[in-house]
Formats: C-alpha cells, structure tokens, sequence
C-alpha cells in the first residue's frame, strides 16, 4: 500500500510538518498482553513500530476494570513494557484506572494523568509525552490538566485529522476484531461508512482497543 509506519523518534515531527507521503501510526489501549504475544512478533517481522497505553494500575494484572465481554485477559507486565519501549514503540499512559476524566475534580485528575506517568517513567527509564484518553473522552478541563502533567500529545478516538493539528486532540480509527478489509478503512473514500460503523461498536463496547491514525494527501 505504500504506507509506513510512524517511530517514536519521527512521530511528533511528522505531525507537526505532514509529509506527501502517507503515514500511519498504529496504536494499541489498555495494554493487554496480547499486543505483545501476537502483534509485536508480527509488526516486528515487517520491521514496523507501534504504540502502547497501559493502564498503570493493571499492569501485570487481569482486566478487572472492564465488563468482560470477552472474558477476563492479562495486561501487559513490567518486563514486557520494557521490552516494547527497547524495541522502539511508543509507550504512553492511558491512566491510572481508566476513568472518564470529564468526571473527575482537579485533585483526581492530577493523579490519573501524573502517577501513571511517572509509573510508566519510573518502569522504562523514558520520559513519558503520550496519552490515551480513556473511552477518547474529554473536555477543556481535560486537556488543561494534560498540558499541566507534562503531556505533548494526547490521542481521542474518532474524528478527521485535520492541519494545523491540536495535538491534545488527534484523532484515530478504531479497528475492531470484525475488520476483515483494513484497506478498506485506509480508504478515505469510506469515511463516512466507518465512522457510522464506529458509532455503532462504541456504542456497545470497544471490542479490540487498537487505534490507527492516518496521514495521507487524501485524508487532509
Ligand atoms: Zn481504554
């Protein structure tokens, strides 16, 4: 398709001057295990890097914190995080315990998004300059309180990726386990299919947390 990925070293740069080229930049919530034993092995033999938002406080545990759809799934650890960050991926937070963060006062929000932070920091030896907001929700109040912890980018879900970028607000499409034709959601053409289509999954869960963000003449 003639897409590359973006790296944690060219990300932010790519972002801030879009290329004629097209990008994409693939990212992973919740930091199950799963990105580890099945797409880092497979995003590794094609030489391609991706993002990880791990909820800090279950790192190395079970998914406790969400309705188990599709039953109880081990997070990433400690060590594979490492592991992930030393193979060039970008590790982000996507908080502490993934709460709506509209709903938080100033104090609750402070520890969301600078604990899991500094746990992330503290585990890779890196600084940490990405976030996930959880459920991609947010508000001014928010995005204050990410500039505030330190945060230079912050990802939502859907939306159109448009120039100049808020970089607190960029936008993905959500990939779920029922996308059989990815080239078709790499189609600008089917914008309006899939962000129907999205509404629709968001609406009675996130079945396969993986994000893509893309950058093409096309899309902008
Ligand atoms: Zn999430």
């Amino acid at each position: 398709m003639g897409i590359k990925t973006l790296t944690r070293e060219n990300y932010m740069h790519i972002l801030l001057h879009p290329p004629n080229e097209n990008f994409v930049l693939i990212t992973f919530d919740d930091g199950y295990e799963n990105v580890y034993k099945y797409a880092f092995p497979i995003l590794e033999k094609y030489g391609l890097k991706a993002a990880v938002f791990p909820i800090t406080a279950y790192i190395g545990r079970v998914n406790l914190w969400e309705v188990p759809f599709l039953g109880r799934h081990a997070h990433l650890s400690r060590s594979q995080i490492v592991e992930l960050h030393r193979a060039g991926w970008i590790i982000g937070s996507h908080t502490v315990t993934h709460p709506d963060l509209r709903k938080l006062d100033e104090q609750k929000l402070k520890v969301e998004l600078g604990v899991s932070k500094k746990s992330l920091e503290d585990i890779i030896g890196d600084e940490i300059q990405a976030l996930s907001y959880p459920y991609g929700l947010y508000n001014a109040k928010v995005k204050k309180a990410v500039r505030d912890a330190g945060y230079n980018i912050a990802f939502k879900s859907a939306g159109k990726l448009k120039f100049p970028l808020d970089f607190l607000e960029v936008p993905r499409r959500s990939v779920y386990i029922s996308d059989f034709f990815i080239r078709t959601k790499l189609n600008p053409t089917y914008e309006r299919y899939y962000l129907l289509f999205e509404r629709v999954a968001n609406y009675f869960a996130r079945l396969s947390p993986a994000y893509l963000t893309i950058f093409s003449k096309s899309a902008m």
